[in-house]
């Protein structure tokens, strides 16, 4: 029985093509430095984003807490939007590993602009913990996806590289943004000190992370990465899926999000669900009435289609590279049968 998994956009498998890939990959001790398909994603990836040095991680909690890690002190304080994957999701690792605390924002649908940064920076007084980093995640996930323009980057990080604040980018799901709003990869670097992306995500490798950054970062980031435990041996096996998907996968994005687009205007017609938020790109969240997340996904798994539910009264499905016209074609006609 044909299984729609929308769990997260993680859920996907290897193609034959990336276990092929895979399977050929020429490795070596990257703790050594010696594992040329780890060279050869990190240099991609750099290339690809215009910065000049990137390395390979287990997560992409791993390469925000680091990112957060070399920009910050202890006593430091981080702003973001007050639903961001690097508060909200990564097991208190911003507190516990960087000893910083954050300062959680609105933003418009998780999108800071200069004058909520602006108004958030604290002053010099030792009462106060010292604002270091402006972090913003694209796509936003608790958001259902949405995602800046890159006027809207450009403005905000060069107003917080005016008051000496680092820039992070959360970027689990740049490339689906950027499959939006058409700009080339290598447009976003620059307004960056540390930039993590996910391949593990939409792209489809079944595991790894990137972060990207400046030159001068780049030794403190392959310390921190070897203190948290992320520094592994034989990887490029690992590292060719994310070649791999960097080169197949980035084209097709724009599928995801049309088929989110289709889950997300059928579940508005629903008589159960109360309110469904804008679907940008390959995330939908909406909110139910009449019946609890536990009910709605029992009974939509009666069908074979997994959601997950996302607060006490939301669902979240999300497209990926697994999920098929078919697939959808099932997900619409499950949602309709479906009484409460
Ligand atoms: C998934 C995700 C991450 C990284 O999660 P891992 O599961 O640790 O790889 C980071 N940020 C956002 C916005 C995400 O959705």
């Amino acid at each position: 029985m044909m299984l729609a998994d929308l769990r997260s956009d993680t859920v996907t498998k290897p193609t034959p093509g990336m276990l092929q890939a895979m399977m050929q990959a020429e490795v070596g001790d990257d703790v050594f430095g010696e594992d040329p398909t780890v060279k050869k994603l990190e240099e991609k990836c750099a290339k690809l984003l215009g910065m000049e040095a990137a390395v390979y991680c287990p997560s992409g909690t791993m390469t925000n807490q680091i990112g957060i890690k070399v920009l910050t002190q202890p006593y430091d304080e981080v702003i973001c939007y007050k639903g961001a994957h690097i508060y909200k999701y990564e097991g208190g690792g911003m507190a516990g590993n960087s000893l910083v605390s954050a300062r959680l924002l609105p933003g418009d649908r998780g999108r800071l602009s200069v004058e909520e940064v602006a108004a958030n920076i604290n002053s010099q007084d030792s009462h106060y913990p010292n604002t270091s980093v402006v972090a913003l995640e694209n796509t936003v996930v608790r958001e259902a996806g949405s995602y800046y323009s890159l006027q809207q980057i450009e403005k905000v990080c060069s107003f917080a590289r005016s008051k000496n604040l680092k820039t992070h980018l959360d970027g689990a799901r740049l490339f689906n943004a950027l499959a939006e709003t058409g700009d080339a990869p290598d447009t976003i670097g620059k307004h960056f000190d540390t930039v993590s992306i996910c391949l593990s995500k939409g792209l489809g490798a079944p595991v790894g992370s990137v972060l990207v950054c400046k030159k001068e970062l780049e030794p403190k980031v392959r310390r921190m990465r070897k203190a948290f435990g992320g520094g592994m041996r034989q990887v490029g096996f690992l590292a060719a899926a994310g070649v791999y998907a960097l080169e197949h996968h980035v084209q097709r994005l724009k599928e995801d999000h049309r088929r989110a687009r289709e889950i997300g205007k059928a579940a508005g017609r629903m008589p159960y669900v109360k309110s469904v938020m804008p679907v940008d790109t390959n995330i939908v969240i909406f909110e139910l009435s009449q019946v609890t997340p536990e009910k709605f996904l029992a009974a939509i798994g009666a069908h074979q289609v997994k959601a997950l539910a996302f607060s006490a009264t939301e669902i979240r499905m999300v497209t990926h590279l697994d999920f098929d016209d078919a697939m959808l074609d099932k997900t619409v006609d499950a949602l309709s049968k479906l009484r409460f």
